[in-house]
């Protein structure tokens, strides 16, 4: 028996959801007095590093090139390694990725599936797993009850903890299917940590009145190391670029520290973002229902505050 994950990376890089992943799996693992256990799929040198977050062993499925992403062929590639590992647990981080799985391999093995969470599950008389629901009104909790169980995990639901350890390595071959998808070009944004990932994020809505108005919000962005976000409305006038929109219909993030500037905080934006730690909103007007959702507001017209509190930070930074 084992708690399984799988270590998401790219170009020899484990992404941060895979410590995540590593420290949520190692607490559940101890739990339930078992071992966690990391599944690595394609090229990937340094594969043990992941025992510094928790992993007790890594199951490395290994290529000499990068696999692109095909979700048929990583459920082969994880419902394998939980065989091997006999995993009663399989996590997955809520990405993009983990979504495309969860179903899948959920089918493939019989496995009970909550997408979403973001406690460790209750395994005093059952597996009870915890998420926002109603869009972060309320928590859900669904007890799984199929031997196999499989959990997607929220970003920044957990802190990774960092030891000494190294994780041992096997090797498992696996006759995986052709892909069935080819990838013909990726592009990434460089120098700015994706948005969840990101422990700050600077995000602003329509409020800002016009696009050539945002070098404001970037500043206050790169004096906090954060990265930007927009409303849906922004997005889809193409006042910014989509993979910025958060809320319902866009990403949903859980950053320690969210601004939310000239945005009215309408229930589908707070579906994406009412998770976060500590929210910051900057608004005009007083009756605007984010203020509901705030830690802390700012009354103001956002073109006074935004460059005060940026000029603040930088002396607060400056005198450090
Ligand atoms: C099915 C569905 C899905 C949706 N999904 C999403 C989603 O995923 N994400 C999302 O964001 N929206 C989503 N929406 C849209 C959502 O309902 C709101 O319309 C949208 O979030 C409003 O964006 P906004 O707050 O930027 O703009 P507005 O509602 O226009 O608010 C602008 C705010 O800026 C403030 N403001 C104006 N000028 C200033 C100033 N000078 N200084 C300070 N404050 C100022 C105003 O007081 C106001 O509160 C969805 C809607 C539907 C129907």
């Amino acid at each position: 028996m084992s708690v399984l994950f799988l270590a998401e990376h790219q170009q020899d890089n484990y992404k941060k959801s895979a410590f995540e992943a590593a420290t949520f799996s190692k607490k559940l693992a101890e739990k339930l007095g078992t071992t966690a256990i990391g599944v690595v799929v394609g090229k990937m040198n340094n594969a043990g590093s992941l025992g510094k977050y928790g992993a007790d062993k890594v199951i490395h499925i290994q290529s000499n090139q990068e696999v692109s992403f095909d979700s048929q062929v990583y459920t082969e590639a994880i419902a394998a390694a939980a065989n091997q590992s006999s995993a009663k647990v399989i996590i997955l981080a809520h990405s993009s990725t983990g979504k495309a799985l969860g179903g899948r391999l959920s089918a493939k093995l019989k496995a009970g599936l909550v997408s979403g969470v973001n406690a460790l599950p209750d395994t005093d008389g059952g597996f009870k797993a915890r998420k926002s629901v109603f869009s972060g009104k309320a928590q859900g909790i669904y007890n799984i009850t199929s031997d196999q169980k499989i959990l997607t995990l929220t970003g920044n639901a957990v802190k990774p903890v960092r030891s000494e350890n190294e994780a041992s390595v096997e090797t498992l071959d696996v006759a995986l299917p052709p892909a069935r998808i080819s990838v013909k070009e990726v592009k990434t944004v460089q120098g700015i940590v994706p948005l969840p990932e990101a422990e700050i994020v600077v995000s602003a809505g329509r409020g800002m009145k016009d696009p050539g108005n945002w070098g404001i919000i970037e500043e206050l962005a790169a004096t906090l190391g954060a990265t930007t976000a927009c409303s849906r409305p922004v997005a889809d006038a193409d006042w910014r670029p989509h993979h910025e929109h958060v809320g319902q219909t866009g990403i949903a993030i859980r950053p320690n520290l969210y601004f939310a500037i000239g945005i009215s905080g309408a229930i589908q934006h707070l579906a994406g973002v009412n998770t976060s730690k500590v929210i910051v909103v900057i608004n005009k007007d007083p009756e605007a229902p984010f203020f509901k959702a705030a830690d802390y507001g700012v009354v103001g017209d956002l073109f006074e505050v935004v460059p005060k509190l940026n000029e603040a930070l930088k002396a607060f930074k400056a005198a450090q």
